[in-house]
């Protein structure tokens, strides 16, 4: 094998990886394994990335466990058990920890390490890289692990800093404990983060006042134990459940209702609803009948019958129409899932403040106004999303080729070539950046990791230190991801699919903005791997 570690002495690295969430971790394996100098850069105190940060009460995935770990190491497959369906938070990240130590992966990873900017320089062909505090090292190559979900947004009240309480975003839950026993809380919020904390705040705070703008569909999670003889039965299958989700549009195990909805009665999709319903996971969402994401029809019949189960949990009336959603249809926005939550709304410990009929007019000393009535409290919790997708590289400053700057270039929204690549941005690639398929998030990040790793051991087989993808190519990617957001009901939702943020400035509804690509995980894997297979035509090498 080559001596990696020889390669361009006079740089501090070949490789930079910009974040230890669970990208970075896999991809500084791959590298670790090739004998490359690379270092992970990390503004956190640890790895972990999502696991490490989100830490409010009931934090947890979505994706079934064991469809959510890597798939990469036979051992970790056989060593690690899962001890529920869906992994809550401290399980995911001492997961990501065992991985990271098994494979003695921290040696190559700097903590507290925020990278500020990042630029490029043409006559050496390698980036600088600032971090706050004043370092900077030099690389080959940058390859960002930033995370989608990284950045949180908040809201622009007037006085947030003049409370007098403790306030928080969700994703900055503290990380020692919280008493909120005889706590008056609210929660800012109703998205999916919301929806898994409110259940759990509520069983403990005296009093817990949720303001929520706009609802969001929710299912329910029915999450469960797994059991030791459970998980050596997933043990066994490992091979057939990353086959299946290979093949899912959503690399998930769940597969698309085969039928098409018109050719079934109304009664046997009732059946098949009542009975996905009480599966578990994204199985309402993602079992369902493909047109529910396309035909606003077969949309609307099914958004009936999820409004119907909401009207049948929660006993106030009027509650439960605030709870459900009348300005777009089921599944057109992220599913959240829930436990509970909907049942939270009965306690007399909670209420339901619409923020659309009274609009939050600031926050005081002592709590929040809105335009009827002043609450006091002791704790704010704003679980008022993320800076999604592309907030994460806005605050780094880019610059490229003749000091081009990417926020200037993503200004109306990202433009990548593959969501791996970006034109007059030489030697710089993403990991599950904008514009890859928004699927279940390890099944798309490992094979982003393969094709990256595949890629650079082809430069570094051919001696090149330069590439730059091509802008025509770039060009025709985005008009392709564009394509894959028509006829798709969520290209008008204002969910983080089309950019959409109140909080942030160009990020109303109506400026969509291309963030995922919307074809599906095996139609991307086979279009970035034939273009691997065509050794990277297009790509400039020098
Ligand atoms: C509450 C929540 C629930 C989720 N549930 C699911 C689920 O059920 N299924 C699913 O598939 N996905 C889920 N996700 C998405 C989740 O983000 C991914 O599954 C996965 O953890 C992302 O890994 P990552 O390494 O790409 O990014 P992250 O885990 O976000 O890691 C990115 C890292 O980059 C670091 N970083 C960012 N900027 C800089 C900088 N300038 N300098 C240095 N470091 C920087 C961050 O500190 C962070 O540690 C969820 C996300 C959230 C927030």
């Amino acid at each position: 094998m080559k001596d990696m570690t020889s390669i361009d002495p006079h740089l501090d690295y070949q490789v930079v990886i910009i974040g230890a969430g669970l990208s970075g971790i896999y991809q500084i394996k791959r590298l670790a394994d090739l004998g490359v100098k690379a270092t992970v850069l990390e503004a956190n105190s640890d790895l972990g990335g999502t696991w490490f940060n989100n830490r409010y009460p009931g934090a947890r995935f979505d994706s079934e466990s064991y469809t959510y770990g890597y798939s990469f190491s036979e051992e970790v497959l056989e060593e690690w058990s899962w001890t529920e369906k869906h992994s809550p938070q401290s399980e995911t990240l001492a997961y990501l920890n065992f991985v990271a130590d098994k494979f003695e992966l921290r040696q190559y990873m700097q903590f507290n390490c925020r990278v500020r900017s990042l630029t490029f320089d043409e006559d050496t062909s390698a980036w600088s890289v600032h971090l706050e505090g004043g370092r900077e090292v030099t690389t080959r190559f940058v390859i960002t692990a930033l995370g989608t979900l990284s950045t949180p947004s908040l809201p622009n009240y007037d006085g947030m800093d003049s409370f007098e309480g403790i306030s928080f975003h969700a994703s900055n839950w503290p990380h020692e404990p919280l008493e909120l026993e005889g706590k008056r809380v609210a929660v800012i919020g109703a998205g999916a983060t919301a929806i898994q904390l409110i259940p759990e705040v509520a069983k403990k705070a005296e009093q817990l006042i949720v303001f929520q703008r706009r609802p969001n569909w929710a299912a329910p999670l029915n999450n469960g134990p797994i059991s030791e003889s459970e998980m050596s039965a997933i043990r066994e299958r490992y091979d057939e459940i990353f086959a299946t989700c290979a093949r899912t549009p959503g690399g998930f195990e769940h597969m698309p209702d085969p039928r098409s909805f018109y050719d079934v009665t109304p009664e046997q999709r009732h059946e098949l609803w009542d009975r996905l319903y009480d599966e578990s996971g994204f199985a309402i969402w993602l079992q369902n009948f493909m047109e529910i994401f396309v035909d606003e029809r077969a949309n609307a019949e099914l958004s009936d019958y999820i409004a119907e189960r909401i009207r049948r949990r929660v006993h106030d009336p009027l509650v439960a129409e605030l709870l459900v959603p009348k300005d777009h249809g089921f599944g057109v926005q992220r599913l959240p899932l829930e436990t509970g939550y909907f049942e939270t709304f009965n306690r007399g410990n909670v209420q339901l403040v619409s923020t659309t009929k009274t609009p939050i007019s600031r926050v005081s000393a002592t709590g929040i106004e809105t335009t009827e009535q002043s609450y006091e409290f002791d704790i704010i919790v704003y679980a008022t999303g993320f800076d999604s997708f592309t907030g994460a590289f806005n605050r780094i400053d880019i610059q490229g080729l003749k000091g081009k700057r990417l926020s200037e270039k993503w200004k109306a929204g990202p433009v990548t070539h593959l969501g791996l690549m970006i034109s007059n941005f030489p030697n710089f690639l993403m990991l599950m950046g904008p514009q890859t398929p928004a699927a279940n998030f390890p099944r798309s990040a490992e094979m982003s990791v393969n094709w990256v790793t595949q890629f650079l051991e082809y430069m570094w087989a051919k001696g090149h230190v330069m590439f730059n993808t091509d802008e025509g190519d770039e060009a025709e990617w985005v008009e392709h991801v564009k394509e894959t957001y028509q006829g798709a009901l969520l290209r008008n939702a204002k969910s983080f699919f089309t950019g959409y943020n109140s909080n942030i400035k160009g990020h109303e509804h109506g400026n969509t903005r291309y963030n995922i690509y919307n074809g599906g995980v095996p139609r991307y894997a086979s279009i970035i791997s034939e273009f691997s297979n065509n050794e990277y035509k297009g790509v400039h090498f020098q």
